[in-house]
């Protein structure tokens, strides 16, 4: 088998930029190479290499290593340098990059090839002894870092006494000799450490950092990363073999990182960071403060050094091009790196950019405008679960802020938290239920697992391209970065401003679309919903099959909804409605009632308080269908449970504390979730479902008298499991419709019909579709009913089921499609042979998951449900799954 394949001067053995074979960067610097961009030649090892690196124990097969060597020949063919050579050498850098890409998460060895002796080479031929030194001491730096695993402390020690020692502040400040210094101070370090030489080999130095590249991707922070981000861990990475370009050959030299649009606001314009003199790591790193890219960016931000479009605009110009040129060929917004040595721009990364989700939806809506991308392509490009970000509360503009300081705004949102310095305190408080703000100088990426769990990230170094501001954005958390006023003491767990001091535990608050730092928690508003959102969405709901309802039972739930685009309602829960503080006395009084006729003079005091909640929900949904779920919890959730609540209930109540115990006592159920509710309850009790059916209808005949048009109630029975069952509760609710519209002499349209939530249900659907006019999957319970897992009790060995791949989701979360899900397939295909134009909708946490929606498109039902706040989600999502 082929492993190595080369890329640039006119070869491409990658042919169409495989990036399962040759890992996103592969591809895609083959992929530059082909359409005539400067990049510096080189190869990719391609990805199965990892998993025989692994089986062979960090052997490499003698193939390779002659495909290698080929390789290596290949790019000296192209440059006229050779590998290890004394006059003329080839530096090369050594790099990760596995299909998916997971920025800083493996490792990267530049300016492989140096020694003692081709260092003095390269210092002769680049007429630039500087430049030599300051290559071998970085080399030796990230090579004993990277591939030797040592201390890089040590090397940042020697490096900073020598700076002090001279009176130095800046790295640029050293001279030649100084750097020759260091390089042979490094070079003890590495033998007092290693117990060894440095490697002077340049073939030992390459096939070190090889197998040190395939070694990262079981890295720790590797595997969290693939963790958080679902990548399985059988891809593995490629390796890429790449000539050395130089950015630090002087001021005509320069490296950077850049966007074709801003991944912050998707706004249409360059945005970058630049150093001159610089190599590749050194911008990330935020060892100095990066320059702007474009002259609008430094003028925004009112900063004084010049930008790469001032400093050099020739390169920059060029630059400019290759971003269209890039973003025509890959018909996304592009990150990029790039290198220019003396003058000359090299292309050395190009992907898809990380964007914030305002970002990918202004962009997707952009490119669909500009014709660069479909109305589809568009709606295809924007992940619905990242809409969250967008629709949840930003600050209140007016509110009072008590602002400390002011960064960067790396990453948009607004976040408000306790104040943590360390990841592992910000993991253990989060996971305690506080919100947490996570404020480090800079992050790197052993901190993945804090800034997963804080609310927002605070950093005092780095730019808009750090890892933080990176990482943060992936992770859809707001960022402020760079905040350069902020004097962190991690050790004593807090920071100053002047003269103010935050301790851990103190309340902050970030803005990252300002950058804005402020004492205390600052309030909210509701977002924006039109433009681009708006225009999304239109083109969304146009392509999408499926209906979007909402679970709601507040007024203020269904005017969110419908602000959300609800179009309808797919489950009220009643019972919420009768926990209410001034009616749960009533409802006690009802549950404690000797027989039907004091449980009657209780329903009697509850009908017109239902009834008014229903005018209200009513009124928000007029013209929609409203599915209204009748009494569904068991009782005994009403009474107290604490010994000191008795004495109180029981007054209220007009009854003795005995009674009232020796009644909850009968109420008590060993397993409540399959014990007396659901339609149970209307069984046994056939008043209190009666009373609600009349509370319904009344309110609809109001509502439509009032506005002149009637919502569509779809009277819903919980937990049926037979066609009897339906059969009873049906009559019982038809009965008060009657009723009800004789006393008012109007008739309203209405269905009833059931929740399926239980597997016999769903097996009997044919004839239960005889009674019911639709049924809703009630896939909370049906999901319990059908594992056996107690949704409550699962948190303690479902994570264990997932990591063990027993489910490969939360069975809660995303629906168990093929179990659960062949049950809804079997009740919809029943359901709809007895009855063609029975109604299928799903309530339930599924409805606004993604990949459950793709379900429910598959199985053709014909509504989702959703909480408020998810029914954007679902309606992007079915559009998604519709094409
Ligand atoms: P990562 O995946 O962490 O970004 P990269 O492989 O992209 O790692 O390399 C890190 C940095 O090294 C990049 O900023 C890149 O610009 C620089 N770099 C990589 N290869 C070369 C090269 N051949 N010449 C010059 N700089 C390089
Ligand atoms: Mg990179
Ligand atoms: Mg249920």
């Amino acid at each position: 088998t082929q492993y190595v394949y080369r890329f640039g001067g006119n070869v491409s053995d990658g042919g169409k930029g495989d990036k399962n074979l040759l890992g996103g960067k592969g591809a895609n610097l083959d992929g530059m190479a082909s359409i005539g961009l400067p990049v510096p030649p080189g190869f990719t090892i391609s990805t199965p290499m990892c998993a025989v690196y692994y089986e062979q124990g960090g052997v490499f097969p003698e193939s390779v290593k002659a495909e290698v060597a080929n390789g290596i020949a290949h790019i000296e063919g192209i440059t006229g340098k050779k590998f290890g050579d004394a006059s003329d050498p080839l530096l090369v850098s050594v790099r990760s990059g596995a299909r998916a890409s997971m920025p800083g998460m493996m490792d990267t060895v530049l300016n492989l090839g140096l020694n003692d002796t081709t260092v003095v080479g390269l210092a002769t031929i680049s007429g630039d002894e500087r430049f030599a030194w300051d290559s071998y001491r970085r080399f030796i730096q990230m090579y004993s870092d990277v591939v030797l695993e040592l201390d890089h402390g040590r090397f940042e020690e020697a490096l900073e006494i020598a700076k002090e020692d001279r009176g130095y502040n800046l790295d640029t400040e050293l001279s030649a000799k100084d750097w020759q210094a260091l390089v042979a101070e490094y070079k003890s370090i590495v033998e007092e450490l290693w117990g060894k030489p440095f490697p002077q080999d340049v073939h030992d130095q390459l096939w070190g950092a090889i197998g040190a590249v395939f070694g990262s991707w079981q890295s720790e922070r590797a595997k969290v990363y693939r963790r958080l981000n679902d990548i399985p861990g059988d891809w593995g990475t490629a390796v890429n073999v790449q000539a050395m370009v130089f950015g630090n050959m002087g001021d005509t030299s320069a490296t950077g990182v850049a966007f074709t649009r801003d991944p912050s606001t998707g706004e249409n314009a360059y945005y970058g960071e630049f150093l001159i003199n610089a190599q590749g790591e050194d911008v990330v790193a935020g060892i100095r403060t990066p320059q702007y890219l474009t002259k609008a960016a430094r003028e925004k931000a009112g900063a004084k050094p010049a930008s790469m479009e001032e400093a050099m605009p020739e390169v920059y110009g060029q630059l400019a091009a290759v971003f269209e040129t890039l973003e025509k060929h890959y018909r996304d917004m592009q990150d990029i790196e790039f290198t220019v040595e003396r003058g000359k721009l090299w292309m050395l990364q190009t992907r898809s950019g990380k964007r914030t989700a305002k970002a990918a939806l202004k962009i997707a809506v952009d490119m669909a405008s500009e014709g660069l991308i479909t109305e589809e392509e568009a709606i295809l490009r924007v992940d619905p679960q990242a809409l969250d970000q967008l629709l949840h509360p930003t600050l209140d503009p007016n509110a009072k802020r008590d602002v400390l300081t002011k960064g960067l705004p790396a990453s948009p949102g607004a976040a408000s938290g306790i104040a943590v310095f360390d990841s592992d305190t910000a993991e253990k408080r989060a996971s305690a239920g506080e919100a947490v703000i996570l404020i480090r100088v800079e992050t790197s990426p052993e901190d993945i697992h804090g800034m997963h769990a804080a609310k927002g990230i605070l950093t005092a170094r780095g730019g808009m391209t750090s890892h933080a501001a990176v990482v943060a954005r992936g992770m859809g958390r707001p960022c402020v970065s760079g905040a350069g006023t902020l004097a962190i003491n991690a050790r004593e767990k807090l920071f100053r401003v002047g003269t103010r001091e935050v301790r851990e535990g103190d309340l902050v608050t970030i803005d990252g679309a300002t950058g804005e730092v402020m004492l205390g928690a600052v309030p909210t508003v509701q977002p924006e919903l039109a433009g681009d959102f708006g225009t999304l969405m239109v083109w969304a709901d146009a392509k999408r099959r499926l209906k979007v309802r909402t679970n709601a039972e507040t007024p203020l739930d269904c005017r969110t909804a419908r602000d959300f685009g609800a179009e309808g309602i797919g489950l009220c829960r009643t019972e919420h409605m009768f926990f209410e503080p001034s009616r749960v006395t009533a409802v006690r009084e009802m549950i404690l009632a000797a027989d039907e006729k004091g449980r009657r003079a209780a329903l009697e005091k509850l009908l017109p308080e239902q009834r008014s909640d229903f005018v209200e929900i009513f009124e928000v949904m007029a013209g929609l269908p409203c599915t209204i779920r009748l009494l569904d919890p068991p009782l005994h959730e009403f009474l107290p449970h604490e010994e000191s609540e008795f004495a109180e209930v029981a007054a209220a109540a007009g009854l003795d504390v005995e009674t009232l115990k020796r009644r909850a006592a009968e109420l008590h159920e060993f397993n409540p979730m399959l014990g007396h509710r659901g339609c149970r309850l209307g069984v046994t009790y056939p008043e209190i479902y009666e009373m609600q059916a009349r509370a319904i209808f009344e309110a609809a005949c109001i509502v439509a008298e009032n506005s002149g048009e009637a919502p569509i109630p779809e009277v819903m029975i919980p937990l049926v499991a037979t066609k009897r069952e339906l059969e009873l509760m049906k009559a019982v609710v038809d009965r008060a419709a009657r009723d009800v519209f004789d006393e008012q002499d109007r008739t309203i349209e209405y269905l009833v019909g059931t929740m399926i939530e239980l597997p016999r249900a769903a097996l009997r659907a044919g004839e239960i579709a005889e009674v019911g006019a639709f049924f809703s999957f009630g896939t909370n319970d049906l999901t319990q009913t059908t594992l056996g897992v107690s949704r409550d009790d699962a948190a303690k060995f479902l994570t264990t089921y997932v990591e063990k791949g027993i489910y490969a989701k939360d069975p809660f979360v995303s629906l168990d499609v093929e179990g659960v899900g062949e049950l809804i397939a079997i009740a919809a295909e029943r359901g709809r042979a007895t009855r063609p134009d029975i109604k299928l909708g799903i309530c339930g946490e599924h409805g606004g998951d993604p990949a459950s929606i793709a379900f429910c498109e598959d199985t053709r039902l014909d509504y989702v449900s959703a909480s408020p706040y998810r029914v954007p989600i679902a309606r992007l999502a079915a559009a998604q799954a519709a094409l």
